[in-house]
């Protein structure tokens, strides 16, 4: 069996072609949606991120700037930043690109962006809102997988759903968002023993632990569907030979490194029902989905 693609670069075009109209109707109204994103330090794959992000904002003709601090920056100088765009009625949207540098304390500059801007859903306010199924912005990488399953006709009504990760940021919105769309779901971590025996029941697996191609071929039961959303640098050639698919060998050559995901792509494709790719899978919809929260929060989501 090869498993179908999951393609989340199509369902990213969707959503963005669906937010044209919208962003139209705002500026109808004199009502230009703003991203301003804050950046410490000179971390390359953040800057990379936030590229992409930028491009997507000029896309759809969304305001979008990013303000600067240095790697030095104080937790200080960061809350300053957050509370400038805070006020600033043309900023809709606030993203603190993570990880932040270790001398700044992110829970608190996380806890003082306004929950009305907080467009990646990591304000306990809004955390717990959508604990309480009354979501104002989920975050962006979970939310988007929701759209990759509705959009795709996978069903979850009943199924087992295994989320392998339990971070603030994917883990566990994606489990509570599989919970809330009736699935029945078990969160696997570093201590979870026998892992491969708990991923096998799985119907839906959800992949987000960090580990290039950990997940393999004896963690997946015969056609369950799998969302791979690691993003893992690999530069070493014998693991990079063995994960990364033929069609992304040039980059590799020419880059001296790829991307490749949490799970081993060639094993669980010849197992799995379907597959996300990486890249194509869930980083587009990350920030398609970014994009959404920042329309609903310039729209005066509730
Ligand atoms: P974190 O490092 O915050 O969390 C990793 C989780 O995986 C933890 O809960 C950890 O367990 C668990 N874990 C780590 N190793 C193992 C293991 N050997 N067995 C079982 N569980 C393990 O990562 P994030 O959630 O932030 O990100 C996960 C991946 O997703 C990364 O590759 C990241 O780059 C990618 N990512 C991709 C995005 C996208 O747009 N596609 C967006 C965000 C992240 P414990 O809690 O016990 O430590």
């Amino acid at each position: 069996m090869t498993a179908r693609r999951l393609d989340g670069t199509l369902v990213a075009q969707q959503i963005q072609a669906e937010l044209r109209g919208e962003i139209e109707a705002l500026r109808a109204r004199g009502v230009r949606p703003g991203l301003g994103a804050l950046l410490v330090g000179d971390d390359p794959a953040s800057a990379v991120y936030l590229r992409s992000k930028a491009r997507r904002c000029e896309e759809l003709g969304l305001h979008h700037e990013t303000r600067r601090l240095e790697a030095s920056a104080s937790t200080e100088d960061v809350l300053a930043a957050v509370s400038d765009l805070n006020q600033r009625p043309e900023i809709h949207g606030i993203l603190v690109q993570l990880p932040l540098p270790a001398q700044v304390d992110a829970q608190r500059v996380l806890d003082a962006v306004r929950p009305e801007k907080d467009v990646d859903g990591f304000h306990p306010v809004n955390v717990g809102r959508l604990l309480q199924k009354r979501a104002r912005f989920v975050p962006c990488t979970p939310a988007g997988v929701m759209q990759l399953f509705a959009r795709s006709g996978v069903e979850l009504a009943g199924r087992r759903a295994v989320v392998l990760g339990r971070s603030e940021i994917v883990g566990k919105p994606m489990a509570l968002l599989l919970m809330h769309a009736d699935a029945t779901v078990t969160v696997c971590h570093s201590r979870t023993r026998d892992l491969a025996a708990v991923t096998r029941e799985a119907d839906v697996l959800v992949a987000a632990i960090g580990r290039p191609g950990m997940v393999r071929a004896e963690h997946v039961k015969p056609g369950a569907v799998v969302v791979d959303v690691g993003i893992n640098r690999v530069s070493d050639p014998a693991l990079a030979r063995e994960l990364v698919v033929p069609e992304h060998w040039s980059e590799f050559e020419r880059r001296g490194y790829a991307l490749v995901g949490d799970v081993h792509a060639p094993q669980v494709a010849a197992v799995a029902g379907a597959l996300t790719p990486v890249p194509g899978g869930v980083g587009p919809l990350t920030i398609a989905m970014l994009m959404a929260n920042t329309v609903r929060a310039a729209a005066g989501a509730p």
